[in-house]
């Protein structure tokens, strides 16, 4: 028997191999023609006496499956928003036996009759492990690695993760795996008991079909009698200690903001009440239910669909071939051109990292034998990776040896005159063709391009610190750059396996832009006297990572008093806020607080192991108001609004111009609230009235800056979305 998608050899023993390998598709993915023919095989093979067992493995190399499709979940949203409209019952009926379908098909596997073993030849997520979950027995091989990382991306795992996870692990692992869309390796896989055995990749359908010969039963534990769960009941003294704790570490890890994750404790917790039938019901209950929510159809759009369409080069132009970038060289082997030295050595790329003398360009480079060392250490690369990639790095202060570079970083101190020099060094030795770009965060790209003889190869790629861990970049164009340049920084941008959002030139670009408002909206929170733990509070109460007073420590306050200094002397003193400006320059000037570097700052950093706190000074800095008198959710309203304001803004001036980089750019950026789909989607989710509605509502009480701007207003009157007037078009949208 053979199907489009998967090949069935059935060997002596009766042993069916099911080997998956979906044609045109580098990847194994669950498609409903995938479904339908799982269905129907399974039906097969349990009315075939003759077949005893069944393996199912993939034919892909290093991936069993990436798990659903979730372009096709995203169409289901559409076909449920459309039938919505005219036939509420009807849409919820057709998402709820859709999307549980799955899981249906699963348990109709798991109570088949016959025992299957999923050999698990690698990467191995999402639907993929629930369906490994629901076969008999499992054999991984020992590079593979396995998950359930759809909370991530805004839903759980909705095709009997949730039931059959703390049925086989114990509750509590089993809810930090859920929770934390975890990535498991093999071996930490078997020790939850997910897997029962781990195999060199050679040995594996080997014994897949040794556990089934052995007589491996068709009957799953919790369907015989007498099945116990690995940490017992809920209702007992252990789940009386288990579950308070539970709740309150949900609160503190999710702020209560993710309804994927909220799903995840609330199934685990009615499931493990219930025999797994009805189990899988609630599962799937809660499934169709997350699956309505705004947060869902926000995070899946960007989080899923828009990351990987920028991934894959949306906005390359296309009438440029690929370009094959073999030497980039690096000017400035301070903070940022290390980092971004060690991550295109690590991509195999060859550098030449240059700066004013030898003993700095080393210096440069002992960054990245530091980070790959310490990879090493910890078993992530072997000694030749780590000697290769440093054989890959020159460091020097010659620029004669920038003559084979195909693009070029530029990346000295911020500085003009500084970064005009070292252009024009450059421009006389680089190959024809070559692309320069600067990696500057605050100078307009179109004026340092003025030091560059052809400014159509002059282009901005800003990367963000730590280089080594911040996955986006932005790709500036300036007025005279040319498809080419964009075409090089995009080629290079996804060499190294990070993600681009191409901006207009602007001062600020976009993320920064955005990012500054949530300090400046911090500022003013403290000036009005909201107490500081209420600030940190309300901004991670919203979603935000890390407090703006924490981050304007990492970033420095007196780097925020030379920005507010800079500005005032380019654009006169009404550019700055007078009290932020008096309130930088008391923590730097009067209080020596510059910040993390100082050891104080907004907060105080005593030695380790003791933990930092927020200055007790502060309170002192303006008379206090009394919490209960404050709106809590409007200061987390405050943060989330100004932002998304400013990120209108962007997309109105024409800085960003299609909102799937605006979203991306203000998540993997700034880490703006993720649940929200990014800054754009969190205007387009509640929608452009009640937006506007919002910030006419905070312009009254805390200052024009909230006030909507026209295109808003205009929106708002037409009823409009961002990602609907400013929908991608053309190339863009197909990539
Ligand atoms: P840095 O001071 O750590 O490094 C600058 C390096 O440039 C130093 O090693 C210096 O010796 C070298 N340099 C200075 N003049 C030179 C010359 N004439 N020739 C060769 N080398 C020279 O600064 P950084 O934080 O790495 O910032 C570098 C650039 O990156 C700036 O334009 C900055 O705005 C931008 N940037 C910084 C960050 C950040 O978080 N620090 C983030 C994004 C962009």
């Amino acid at each position: 028997m053979s199907t489009t998608n998967f090949t069935i050899e059935t060997d002596a023993d009766g042993i069916a191999l099911v080997t998956w390998d979906m044609k045109d598709r580098s990847m194994n993915v669950f498609t409903e023609e995938v479904m339908d023919e799982l269905d129907a095989m399974i039906g097969t093979f349990a009315g075939d006496a003759a077949v005893k067992g069944v393996v199912i493995t993939s034919g892909k190399d290093g991936t069993f499956t990436g798990g659903a499709d979730l372009k096709m979940l995203n169409g289901m949203f559409e076909q449920f928003e459309a039938r919505k409209k005219t036939d509420h019952d009807g849409a919820v009926q057709e998402l709820f036996d859709r999307a549980g379908r799955m899981s249906w098909i699963y348990r109709k596997l798991e109570t088949s009759g016959k025992p299957y073993v999923c050999a698990i030849n690698g990467t191995c997520m999402g639907g993929g492990f629930e369906l490994a979950l629901a076969c008999h027995g499992r054999v991984a091989a020992t590079s593979a690695k396995m998950g359930l990382p759809e909370v991530k991306v805004g839903i759980f795992p909705g095709a009997g993760g949730t039931q059959r996870v703390p049925r086989l692990a114990d509750t509590q692992a089993a809810l930090q795996m859920l929770l934390k869309g975890e990535t498991l390796s093999a071996a930490k896989a078997k020790g939850m008991k997910l897997i029962d055995e781990v195999v060199p990749q050679d040995e594996l359908v080997a014994k897949a079909k040794e556990m089934l010969k052995a007589g491996l039963s068709p009957v799953k534990p919790w369907d015989q009698k007498g099945f116990k769960l690995p940490s017992g009941l809920v209702y007992s003294a252990a789940g009386a200690q288990l579950w308070p704790a539970v709740a309150s570490l949900y609160r503190k890890e999710t702020n209560d903001n993710y309804p994927g994750a909220r799903a995840i404790v609330k199934c685990v917790y009615e499931g493990l009440l219930l025999p797994i039938d009805a189990a899988l019901k609630v599962e799937q209950r809660w499934f169709a239910n997350v699956l309505q929510t705004t947060e869902a159809a926000m995070m899946i759009r960007s989080l899923f669909v828009s990351l990987q369409e920028l991934n894959k080069g949306a906005r390359r132009p296309r009438n440029v071939p690929a370009q094959e970038i073999k030497t980039v060289g690096i000017i400035g082997a301070g903070f940022m051109g290390a980092g971004i030295a060690y991550v295109s050595a690590k991509a195999g790329l060859n550098i030449v990292l240059i700066d004013r003398d030898q003993e700095a360009a080393d210096k440069g480079k002992a960054h990245s034998e530091g980070l790959i060392s310490k990879l090493v250490g910890q078993g992530r690369a072997t000694k030749e990776e780590a000697e290769a990639l440093l054989r890959r790095i020159t460091a020097t202060s010659d620029y004669a040896a920038l003559s084979d570079a195909d693009l070029i970083v530029e990346a000295v101190f911020e500085d003009r005159d500084v970064k005009a020099d070292v252009t024009k060094k450059c421009a006389a030795v680089m190959k024809e063709g070559a692309i320069f770009a600067s990696n500057t965060s605050t100078i307009p790209i179109g004026l340092l391009a003025e030091a560059f003889p052809d400014q159509s190869r002059f282009i901005g790629i800003h990367f963000f610190s730590p280089v080594d861990k911040m996955m986006l970049t932005e790709v500036i164009l300036a007025k005279n750059t040319q498809d080419k340049a964009l075409a090089v920084a995009l080629d290079f941008v996804r060499a190294i396996k990070k993600t681009p959002i191409v901006v207009n030139d602007t001062r600020g670009f976009y993320v920064n832009r955005c990012f500054l408002r949530y300090m400046s909206e911090a500022y003013d929170m403290l000036i009005e006297g909201v107490p500081a733990p209420m600030i940190e509070n309300a901004a991670k109460f919203a979603g935000m990572p890390v407090g703006p007073l924490a981050l304007n420590d990492e970033t420095a306050v007196d780097l925020s008093q030379k920005i507010m200094k800079a500005t005032i002397r380019e654009a006169g003193e009404a550019a700055v806020n007078a009290e932020h400006f008096k309130l930088v320059n008391r923590m730097v000037d009067d209080e020596g607080r510059l910040g993390r570097k100082s050891n104080k700052g907004f907060y105080d950093y005593p030695a380790k192991p003791a933990k930092k706190h927020l200055w007790t000074g502060l309170k002192d800095l303006y008379p206090q108001q009394k919490a209960n008198d404050i709106d809590f959710t409007e200061l987390k309203q405050r943060f989330l609004v100004t932002m998304a304001l400013e990120a209108a803004r962007t997309m109105e001036e024409g800085v960003v111009t299609d909102p799937r980089e605006a979203d991306i750019g203000s998540i993997l950026g700034m880490g703006f609230a993720p649940y929200t789909g990014g800054t754009i989607s969190y205007i387009d989710g509640m929608g452009t009235t009640a937006f506007v509605a919002l910030c006419e509502k905070l312009a009254a009480k805390h200052g024009d800056h909230f006030a909507p701007t026209p295109l808003l207003k205009d929106m708002a009157a037409k009823g409009e979305t961002f990602y609907g007037r400013f929908a991608p078009k053309g190339e863009a949208a197909a990539a």
